[in-house]
């Protein structure tokens, strides 16, 4: 099949023919939803496979209560529409996953792209056929499907990580994960409830169900530095400003280096006296989100005293607001910076130790030793419980690429090509895998996701566009740009002391997982700048190939 020549004509969004597809999208996140939009809109013929029962991806797996943005909704939403924008009203700054898993259901039924979606569906193989220039998907339930071009909008938060507890099995009551939160109710009233892991998600369940449970014991083996969320809902006022400022907004978000609006500060932590500097950290406190990163001092990131005098602030914070002492220095990190690990941010977190019913077990000081049919044993022994949370986070970065059983040219499984951790350029494709892309992935983003995942979507879009218009089957990149491009990641994350390498970011959360880099810190400026230069050269980083080569190349030999 060429491109543009046995699928549906361009502009048209007629039904292609069962099994055999130009551009085959796995997952349909906030990613593989724009994919699949850009797609059908350049007149590809088109399918997404999606292993859960719905659309939303991080949004319809992670349902736990407390869910929420830490991205305001209206940076993190679509940009592509005006029309879109405008009649989408988010209700909070920072709205509850209900809330965007209804919008992403929303702009899909919007732009009718249910049509084009299988849900239940997990990819479970996907192999190169060099001769065709094609791709053969292979779904769980046994179907296969061909394509050109496979995009694995896989996400990077998509595989629910356990750790290896000793008789993690055998406890009897109700266990979930906060990454496969059931959709039916899940009744904690009057329970006896075990939260373990306090990273963005642990922090966020706490407070949600500290109030209705009996009892609640938190098992912390990192303490993070958290800050205040200071979600507020949006007025009628700031409705209207949105609107009438969205694209000025755009061009703020489209040009910031994470994409978040928060305005960068012009001062070094130094630059200010003492009382100065604590004033701006009682604004900082108060300001939303992200902002306590973005919108922080110049140097928080590459000075160590600087950020130390932020760390000092934040820990004040914490014993002022935690009564018990003991607790108080349990919560506050001694082994990590800010900015080193991902911050995650609260409402109520710190102030839920206060209730009688919360209680906090650090695990570094008294580790869990196994778990029981009963509950979980630590060195102080047994505490029983009815109902296990698990909020220990995500195979980050390749967990799902990985699994997804991907073979490139003659054979090249992706794990064994990443089998000292992920090489990729742009964080969109690697070579020796033709037409295989995966906006999101690993080397994608460091901030505002859907942003940066936006612009890779984009970026595939016009490559495979110029790929179909001039006559070519396949493409990938020159393994030289994606050593080039992969030393610069790693490079951007050698610098200190943001990026101490104890956190997922390095996959460190996950044993035995290579410590690689897994985000780019070049951030999105750095992109557009590479994406301008390949699109002016006509893609010179990449490999652009005919089938036919292939073929009299295998004949001559
Ligand atoms: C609780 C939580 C809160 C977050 N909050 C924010 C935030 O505020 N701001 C922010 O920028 N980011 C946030 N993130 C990160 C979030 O993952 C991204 O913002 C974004 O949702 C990623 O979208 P995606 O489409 O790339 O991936 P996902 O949303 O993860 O979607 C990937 C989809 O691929 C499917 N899939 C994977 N493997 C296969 C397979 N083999 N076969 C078929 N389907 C498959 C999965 O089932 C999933 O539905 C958060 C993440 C979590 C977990």
């Amino acid at each position: 099949m060429r491109p543009g020549s046995s699928g549906p004509e361009a502009g048209s969004n007629a039904r292609p023919l069962a099994g055999e597809v130009d551009v085959l999208v796995v997952g349909a996140g906030v990613t593989g939803i724009y994919q699949l939009h850009r797609a059908r809109e350049a007149g590809f013929s088109t399918l997404l496979l999606e292993a859960g029962g719905g659309v939303g991806g991080t949004w319809f797996w992670n349902r736990y209560p407390g869910a929420r943005f830490d991205s305001e909704s209206y940076t993190y939403g679509y940009l592509f529409s005006r029309e879109l924008f405008d009649e989408w009203e988010w209700q909070e700054h920072f709205a509850a996953q209900p809330e965007t898993e209804r919008y992403l259901n929303h702009v899909v039924d919007r732009f009718d792209l249910r049509r084009d979606m299988r849900f239940d569906a997990a990819v479970t193989a996907a192999d190169y056929d060099d001769a065709t220039g094609t791709w053969t998907v292979s779904v769980a339930d046994g179907s296969t499907y061909r394509a050109r071009y496979l995009v694995a909008a896989t996400g990077v938060l998509s595989v629910p990580f356990f750790p290896d507890i000793p008789g993690r099995d055998d406890f009897r009551g109700a266990s979930f994960h906060t990454g496969r939160w059931p959709a039916a109710p899940v009744d904690l009233a009057g329970k006896r409830v075990a939260v373990i892991g306090t990273g963005s998600s642990g922090v966020q369940i706490v407070p949600a169900i500290a109030g209705e449970v009996a009892s609640l014991t938190v098992y912390q083996r990192t303490a993070n530095w958290c800050t205040p969320l200071n979600n507020t809902p949006i007025t009628t006022d700031e409705q209207a400003r949105l609107r009438a400022d969205f694209e000025a907004m755009r061009e703020t978000l489209n040009t910031s280096a994470h994409g978040f609006l928060h305005d960068a500060h012009d001062r070094g932590a130094f630059d200010d006296s003492d009382d100065e500097r604590r004033a701006f950290y009682e604004r900082m406190w108060a300001s939303p989100g992200f902002s306590k990163l973005t919108s922080n001092y110049l140097d928080l990131l590459f000075d160590e005293a600087a950020n130390d005098t932020w760390c000092a602030f934040l820990a004040d914070k914490i014993r002022g607001i935690v009564r018990d002492p003991d607790v108080a220095e349990k919560l506050i990190p001694k082994d990590h910076r800010f900015g080193e690990h991902r911050p995650p941010f609260v409402t109520g977190y710190y102030e839920a130790f206060n209730n009688a019913n919360v209680s906090l077990v650090a695990t570094k000081q008294t580790p869990i030793v196994r778990m029981t049919e009963t509950g979980i044993e630590t060195t102080e022994g047994l505490r029983e419980f009815d109902v296990v949370i698990w909020a220990t986070g995500f195979d980050f970065g390749t967990g799902a690429l990985l699994r997804m059983g991907v073979r490139g040219r003659d054979g090249l499984a992706l794990a064994d090509h990443w089998a000292d951790g992920p090489s990729t350029y742009l964080g969109i494709q690697t070579a020796g895998f033709p037409n295989f892309f995966f906006p999101g992935g690993p080397h994608a983003a460091a901030g505002n996701n859907p942003r940066y995942n936006g612009d890779q979507v984009d970026f595939v879009t016009d490559a495979i566009v110029y790929v179909r218009e001039h006559g070519f089957d396949t493409i990938e990149p020159e393994p030289a740009a994606e050593e080039a491009w992969t030393a610069m990641i790693d490079r951007n994350a050698a610098r200190k002391p943001s990026f101490g390498s104890s956190s997922y970011y390095f996959g460190s959360n996950v044993p035995g997982k290579p410590r690689k880099y897994l985000l780019n810190a070049a951030g999105r400026p750095k992109l557009f700048e590479m994406i301008a230069e390949i699109v002016a050269s006509d893609y010179q980083p990449f490999i652009l190939s005919r089938t036919s080569d292939v073929e009299s190349e295998a004949a001559s030999r």
